[in-house]
């Protein structure tokens, strides 16, 4: 391995927007970082669609100019299609707020995450392609460091926190058998990219457009990739579009565009670039975000779900604060689990927000129409959200006026 050192302030596990946000503000702290990212080249990565909160990290990582400069198209609005074709009026993050950060990107994650990593090293860090953490190692309760594999070498390198930024991997959540699923949220994705889709023009051009299939079970994303690509998915339970369907993801992403005529007059005459691709079990938590010397962030602590594109914005944000804590922790002494805990209440609080508008979207008995009816003051609360401002503002009013909407919903509908 080209580093011959073997004891660092933080080793990371990983190497997407997680990892290298805890990376890089750890190396502006001042600390001693090594990244250690599993492939050895950027790879293509679902997740393409930014939450416009990300803009305040963006400034925070020094990386804001080099977003600019991408050929990133530019999201300015979400916009949703019901089962019946019918569209709502498109969601534009700047009707509150007209200022550069209530826009955002549409990214090319292998791309996002290769600037990300750059950025990184830019600031300090060491960055290390191609290097699997296999183990982590711990003495007692203590994280104490990792044996990391590079081809046929393997070495031990120890450090005062170790933080997982291992994704869906999930490496240290399992080790610990910390996860928790979501129930109500086991679903699972068929996606892929295509050429060609017909996507707005104009202030439009780089939405994100959500469509629910006839039946209610499924929901597609549009969403605008560089050079007139599209990256496009399918999202429903593993109920629905899994048991019983055959096994090929091609044929039920098939089956289920046929059922969503809006999106597939947009996709007529469109090439599907690459194989269709699948995940599922996607939704968890972890019951714990830190630990002694430990810490996890972005998916390897968990995900929501993908129906709001708030899963790059909570890893970074997740990243961001964990960061913070782990800097107040070693200039406190020791990185106890006390103090490393400290960020959790606070992300849990704001990702609290963002589960309970899934859980709305998913509910068969629950119309954003009706919703805003009545509570028209919260329209633009509902933006707030969309842009993904659940650490900033009060949300607590908005969420309790939610549950009870639906509470009523629900009952109406017995
Ligand atoms: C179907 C679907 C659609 C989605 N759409 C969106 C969207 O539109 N917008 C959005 O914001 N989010 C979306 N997400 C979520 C988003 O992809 C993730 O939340 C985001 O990538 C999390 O970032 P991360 O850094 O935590 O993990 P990742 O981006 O997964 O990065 C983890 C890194 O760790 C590396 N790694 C794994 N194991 C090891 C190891 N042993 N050693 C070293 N490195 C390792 C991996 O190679 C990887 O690079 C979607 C998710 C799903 C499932």
């Amino acid at each position: 391995m080209s580093s011959n050192r073997d004891h660092y302030d933080i080793l990371v596990a990983g190497g997407g927007p997680a990892g290298s946000t805890a990376a890089t503000l750890l190396a502006q702290h001042g600390r001693g970082v090594l990244l250690a990212e599993r492939s050895a080249t950027p790879q293509f990565k679902v997740g393409e669609s930014l939450m416009p909160a990300t803009y305040w990290i963006f400034e925070r990582l020094g990386v804001l100019d080099k977003v600019r400069a991408t050929s990133f198209p530019q999201k300015r609005s979400v916009q949703f299609v019901n089962h019946e074709g019918r569209a709502s009026k498109p969601f534009y993050f700047h009707a509150f707020r007209d200022e550069e950060s209530s826009q955002t990107w549409q990214v090319r994650r292998s791309e996002f995450d290769q600037l990300l990593l750059e950025n990184a090293a830019e600031h300090g860090v060491e960055v290390r392609r191609g290097v699997a953490v296999r183990e982590f190692l711990f003495d007692g309760p203590r994280a104490v460091g990792a044996l990391l594999q590079e081809g046929a070498d393997i070495r031990r390198v120890s450090a005062r926190v170790i933080v997982d930024a291992s994704g869906q991997s999930a490496l240290l959540a399992r080790h610990l058998k910390l996860r928790e699923f979501e129930t109500k949220l086991r679903n699972v994705s068929y996606y892929c990219h295509f050429d060609g889709a017909r996507l707005d023009d104009g202030i439009d051009g780089g939405a994100t457009i959500i469509f629910r299939t006839a039946d209610r079970k499924a929901w597609f994303w549009l969403i605008p990739q560089p050079e007139e690509r599209a990256s496009v998915g399918v999202v429903g339970s593993v109920e629905d579009l899994v048991e019983d369907r055959g096994g090929d993801p091609q044929k039920v992403f098939d089956q289920e565009l046929a059922q969503c005529p809006r999106l597939a007059e947009r996709l007529l005459g469109a090439r599907q670039i690459m194989p269709m691709k699948a995940i599922r079990d996607f939704s968890y938590h972890a019951r714990q975000a830190a630990g002694d010397g430990w810490v996890l962030v972005g998916d390897a602590f968990g995900f929501i779900d993908p129906i709001y594109s708030s899963g790059v914005f909570l890893a970074m944000k997740s990243a961001e604060l964990a960061a913070d804590a782990i800097h107040d922790a070693l200039v406190a002494g020791a990185p106890s689990a006390e103090r490393l805990c400290r960020f959790e209440p606070e992300l849990r609080r704001g990702s609290e927000a963002l589960r309970q508008l899934v859980y709305a979207y998913y509910d068969p008995d629950f119309s954003v129409a009706e919703f805003l009816a009545r509570h028209p003051r919260f329209r633009r609360d509902l933006t707030e959200m969309l842009i993904g401002n659940v650490f900033r503002v009060d949300v607590e009013d908005f969420v309790a006026a939610l549950v009870d909407h639906r509470r009523a919903s629900s009952k109406a509908a017995c």
